[in-house]
């Protein structure tokens, strides 16, 4: 699959209820705080400023939103923790809307989860990943708003989130949806999610978008 793939990104659906939805080839995922810079990174990758706009929408911000690359093939926006529940709630959170959603999805093929590189890394983001890591779901960081750093400041607030995490600074995606930085990168690492992962190799189809 080509990058320009996620160029042709459209809205499907909307869904409250993950036992729901409809089977996908493949999909991969974004998760991450509320505010985390989500809905502006999925517009980033697709190059479409639309599509973020559809999770913010009056009864959609709870909602898993569904974006189709190519038919069956899904950027899946799951609801930004803190915002899905009260805070009182947020721990029955995880099994029910996260938790519910990947345990459910066979062909989930990667999940991105998205930390402002500013804020740094919470103890919500912590519990995901272990959570993800003991269930072997194959999981990815994503440093957002990277912009809002000064440039003296970046490699060492990278490392920090890293060693944070238990990682390698290179091993995080290091974004700013603004200025566009690490975009390419992080749109090539999608598409290679779609094609590969834990699901069946993509089938090429002749004179499809990517030519
Ligand atoms: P979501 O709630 O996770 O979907 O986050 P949004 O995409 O709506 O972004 C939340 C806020 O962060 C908005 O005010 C955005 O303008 C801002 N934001 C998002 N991405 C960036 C970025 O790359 N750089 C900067 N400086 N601000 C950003």
């Amino acid at each position: 699959m080509s990058q320009n793939l996620l160029l042709n990104t459209h809205y499907l659906m909307s869904e409250t209820d993950q036992k729901r939805l409809p089977e996908s080839l493949a999909e991969v995922t974004f998760v991450g705080r509320s505010n985390v810079g989500k809905s502006s990174l999925i517009c980033a990758l697709t190059d479409n400023n639309k599509l973020a706009r559809v999770s913010k929408l009056p009864g959609r911000t709870r909602a898993i939103n569904i974006f189709e690359v190519r038919k069956n093939y899904w950027l899946v926006d799951l609801p930004g923790y803190g915002y899905a529940v009260a805070p009182e709630k947020e721990r029955e959170y995880w099994p029910t809307m996260i938790g519910g959603y990947i345990t459910l999805r066979p062909k989930l093929a990667m999940v991105y989860i998205l930390i402002d590189a500013d804020l740094g890394v919470g103890p919500q983001d912590i519990s995901l990943l272990h959570w993800l890591h003991g269930l072997k779901v194959p999981c990815l960081i994503v440093g957002t708003k990277v912009d809002r750093i000064g440039r003296d400041r970046q490699r060492e607030k990278r490392k920090i989130m890293a060693n944070s995490l238990g990682l390698e600074a290179e091993d995080i995606f290091w974004v700013s949806a603004k200025k566009g930085y690490g975009i390419k990168e992080l749109r090539a690492d999608v598409v290679e999610s779609l094609s590969t992962g834990r699901i069946p190799p993509l089938v090429v189809q002749r004179g499809g978008p990517e030519g």
